[in-house]
């Protein structure tokens, strides 16, 4: 970190100032012309939209991985990464973005994340219980859910099951023939072998979105790289989070393991905050950061100023604030009195973040 900064073990009241001020400067550099310019150029030569599923774990952050500019690719969040169509709230933010992509003549890639540790079972995914064939196969389950709804994968919504190895931040692609593309073993491949990789994986994936699918995959073969130059301590690759964030809108963020992400898809909504608090819990008492308390960051996103974009992201976020307060006091009784709470609303086109007073 700059300037002897350490987020993981600075006093949380500190952690909270530094989150309003990074936003900050985060939204600066988001509307910088030069950043501006890159997300645009990236758009312009690849049209596809992509979303990913991704367990709230803090270690995931797919633009930091995958080296890709950042608003590229739509994160949800939630326990193990684990979503069901049918949700409600889900299937209505989903089929919006499908009918959006559409309306724009672009084609859809989803990313079916799941995550292990190869080094150790314990550093998987807690939301399947650290199983990491569950929760592949869980992968499959929900690549058929995708493919029920917006049709087979040679149409315009191509679900891509993807695994995330943490101890390197490796990406592991799975194809719809059995293969496998582990990035970890890719050291040395070029951007044309990546490529005929990834078609030897998706032979009924169109060719514009595999184009548009091989800058992920060349980002993180330089990103696993640097990672290995670098000599990355283990210890990092542990849970070191301080942050739930609820809510959605957390892009700017853009730090691996500081913070839970908990978007407000599970109908179940205390379920997976109560994972988070006690995840935060086991942090703060085996001593990987200071026990000093948590932040709960709760964001809303919103478009548009006018109109009822920013009454409805605020009155969202209020609730929501509220309730995750709530589950996290009630249910682990260890935080009551030390949540530092964060709660704003996030313009979507500036990345923006404003308290809203509760
Ligand atoms: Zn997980």
């Amino acid at each position: 970190m700059p300037n002897g900064f350490d987020l993981h073990t600075m006093p949380i009241a500190q952690l909270r100032s530094w989150l309003l001020e990074h936003n900050r400067q985060q939204s600066e550099i988001f509307c910088e012309p030069d950043t501006k310019g890159l997300r645009m150029q990236h758009r312009g030569m690849h049209p596809t939209e992509f979303m990913a599923l991704k367990c709230m774990d803090g270690r995931l952050n797919l633009p930091l991985i995958a080296q890709i500019p950042l608003g590229i690719v739509q994160p949800l969040r939630g326990l193990g990464g684990k979503f069901d169509l049918g949700w409600p709230y889900l299937g209505e933010v989903v089929t919006d973005w499908v009918r959006y992509s559409m309306g724009k003549g672009r084609d859809c890639i989803i990313l079916v994340t799941y995550h292990w540790s190869r080094g150790d079972k314990h550093r998987g995914c807690r939301g399947f219980g650290n199983d990491e064939e569950a929760a592949r196969a869980y992968t499959v389950e929900f690549t058929a859910q995708v493919e029920r709804m917006y049709g087979k994968r040679h149409a315009t919504v191509y679900p891509v099951r993807l695994g995330v190895e943490t101890d390197e931040d490796a990406l592991v692609f799975h194809g719809v023939n059995g293969k496998v593309l582990d990035l970890s073993k890719a050291d040395g491949y070029t951007e044309t072998d990546l490529r005929v990789a990834l078609a030897d994986l998706f032979p009924d994936m169109k060719q514009r979105m595999l184009e548009d699918l091989l800058p992920l995959a060349v980002g993180n073969v330089r990103h696993i790289a640097e990672v290995r130059k670098s000599n990355r301590p283990i210890e990092e690759a542990e849970h070191r989070e301080r942050i739930i964030g609820a809510g959605r809108g957390f892009d700017w963020l853009h730090i691996l393991n500081l913070a839970f992400l908990v978007g407000p898809f599970d109908p179940d909504l205390a379920k997976p905050i109560r994972t988070a608090a006690k995840l935060i819990a086991d942090n703060l008492t085996a001593g990987r950061v200071p026990d000093d308390g948590i932040v709960l960051l709760t964001c809303a996103p919103y478009r548009e100023e006018a109109g009822y974009d920013v009454p409805r992201a605020t009155e969202k976020v209020t609730m929501l604030s509220r309730f995750a307060l709530s589950v996290i006091e009630d249910e682990v009784p260890d935080l009551k009195g030390r949540v530092h709470l964060i709660t704003g609303v996030v313009n979507q086109h500036t990345r923006k973040l404003d308290e809203v007073s509760l």
